[in-house]
Parts: structure tokens; sequence; C-alpha cells
């Protein structure tokens, strides 16, 4: 048996539950919005990232 790892939702930190579809939790927790703006803090972070 392979034990996936737990995955953790970054916009509210829990934990999904066993089984529990990320894409799902997204859809039903978090306003498109949300989503949209914790996709564009990735990127900048990741660009910060890259220039030092
Ligand atoms: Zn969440």
């Amino acid at each position: 048996m392979v034990s996936k790892p737990k995955l953790q939702c970054s916009l509210c930190n829990e934990r999904l539950a066993e089984g529990e579809d990320i894409e799902e939790h997204l859809l039903n927790e978090h306003e498109p919005r949300e989503l949209a703006s914790e996709i564009a803090a990735e990127w900048e972070a990741e660009e910060f990232a890259g220039t030092e």
C-alpha cells in the first residue's frame, strides 16, 4: 500500500481528509477571487526568490 502525503490547503492551512480532493476543497470552501490572489502572491514570491 502506498501512503499518500497529507495535503494541506495553503489558503486556510486546513489539512485535507483522507481521500479528499484539494480541488474539491478549493471550489467548495474558497472564492475564486481568494484563489486568484493566493496564486498571484505565490508568483510574486517566486520572482523575489529568483532575484538576488
Ligand atoms: Zn482551504
